[in-house]
């Protein structure tokens, strides 16, 4: 480096709020993680390759970025980019509407439309999502499936993250119309769980029952690995756009990929019977869908790199980090217990102040509706709430865990990541080691 790069390179670092210490710690660490990353950017080449022959495989021509208004039929944009998401999931069939909300939406769309009356759900892996357990009716609620008579079974992992297979068989004993099964760890310590581990699930719920219809909630792990449930047996896989697959162009929707039948169940419980998913309009939507799930590999590994590096810079500073720096992931979910509230503040001032959009607000802990405690959120957004761009979010109770994830580039996952180092090193709360 010259004299004049040296100087550029210190004063953008001193202009953003990083100091030279800082700054050093962050690249001492980052020269650890060259490997690490190295397969990272290797992964994104092969799930690159897969979007781009779904892509081409279902003819994504010009004409299909440009959306419908009113009823929305002969949406071929719509049709073809559903034919691109059951190609990159090799599923039959796909649904990908702006219409749905949400992943709570779409996970809820999937249950809704394949459960009757009597029927039985069972969730192999724990207690699902928060936002599912008014879903099925666990915390009662208006609408759930459980006023419409579907009934639900639990059973929890064994204290040490692995399947209660004994558990999971007595659950199948009587027939079972539907399995969740949650992907990432969501904002629990549970464990994330990978496509193999899944797909082993899988073979042995169909060795007891072989018509059950598994679903996977595959929110946060699109991406991560080569391979997706769906590939590993999985009927249906189930998403938000405002999270991995939709690369931070999304600007709504949700998906859902997987056997024909399942799929037309759901365009009929989103639409109505009769006109299921002939209706539906995009709008101007469509273009960010096509370039959102274009970006979304690179975009996944940008935050897969940010939450190993942060992982890697507290665990240095002595802060006990799920998963833990060097362990494989299978999410872009990074907790970190940060034990002090003002920690906890202080992280997420720092990815605030590292912010796109709104970077000159300070977040403050508020009374979020169905918490028990004030939660603390950071994200300056383009897409408002979009956790594939860098966030941070925590309850404020012991032991203070943060979940941190997101990161459009890498860079900006890096810089914020700094950001929070200088916010806690500002305030005395860490000493650089
Ligand atoms: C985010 C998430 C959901 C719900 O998605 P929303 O878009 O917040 O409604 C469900 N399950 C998991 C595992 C998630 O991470």
């Amino acid at each position: 480096m010259n004299e004049r790069e040296t100087a550029a390179r210190q004063t953008a670092y001193r202009e953003f709020g990083l100091s030279p210490e800082v700054i050093a710690f962050g690249e001492e660490t980052e020269k650890l993680l060259r490997e690490r990353f190295d397969r990272i950017d290797d992964n994104a080449f092969v799930t690159q390759a897969k979007v781009l022959t779904a892509m081409q495989r279902a003819g994504v021509s010009e004409a299909h970025l440009i959306g419908t208004t009113g009823y929305g039929y002969s949406d071929i944009g719509r049709d073809t980019l559903e034919k691109v998401y059951a190609g990159i999931f090799h599923s039959e069939d796909a649904l990908v509407r702006p219409q749905i909300t949400c992943g709570t939406h779409a996970l809820a769309l999937a249950l809704q439309a394949n459960l009757r009356p009597g029927d039985v759900l069972l969730s192999p892996v724990g207690k699902p999502y928060d936002t599912l357990e008014e879903v099925i009716g666990i915390r009662e609620s208006m609408g759930s499936l459980a006023e419409f008579g579907v009934k639900y079974r639990q059973v929890d992992l064994l204290p040490d993250g692995s399947f209660d297979y004994e558990g999971i068989r007595k659950a199948l004993e009587t027939p079972v119309k539907m399995v969740t099964i949650q992907r990432s760890r969501g904002y629990a310590l549970r464990p994330t769980l990978s496509v193999e581990r899944i797909g082993e699930l899988i073979t042995f719920i169909r060795g007891i029952q072989p018509e059950v219809i598994i679903m996977v909630d595959n929110c946060y792990g699109e991406f991560v690995e080569l391979s997706e449930p769906s590939d590993a047996g999985a009927d249906l896989v189930v998403g938000s756009l405002i999270k991995n697959p939709g690369g931070g162009l999304a600007p709504i929707g949700g998906y859902l990929a997987g056997r024909s039948e399942l799929i037309e169940q759901a365009a009929r419980r989103l639409t109505s019977p009769g006109l299921g998913r002939e209706v539906g309009a995009t709008l101007d939507v469509l273009r960010s869908l096509y370039q959102g799930i274009f970006l979304a590999p690179t975009v996944t590994a940008s935050a897969l790199k940010g939450a190993i590096f942060a992982a890697a810079l507290y665990e240095k500073l002595g802060f006990t980090c799920y998963p833990k720096a060097e362990e494989e992931r299978y999410d872009i979910i990074q907790a970190i217990t940060l034990e002090k509230e003002e920690c906890l503040l202080a992280f997420c001032e720092g990815i605030q102040s590292a912010a796109p959009v709104d970077a000159h607000v300070k977040p403050e802990p508020w009374d979020m509706p169905g918490y028990d405690v004030p939660v603390i959120m950071a994200a300056g957004a383009f897409i408002s709430g979009a956790s594939i761009e860098l966030s941070a979010d925590g309850p404020l109770k012991e032991p203070y865990n943060v979940y941190f994830q997101g990161g459009l580039t890498w860079p900006h996952a890096k810089l914020g990541i700094l950001k929070t180092v200088q916010t806690m090193a500002d305030k005395g709360l860490i000493h650089l080691v």
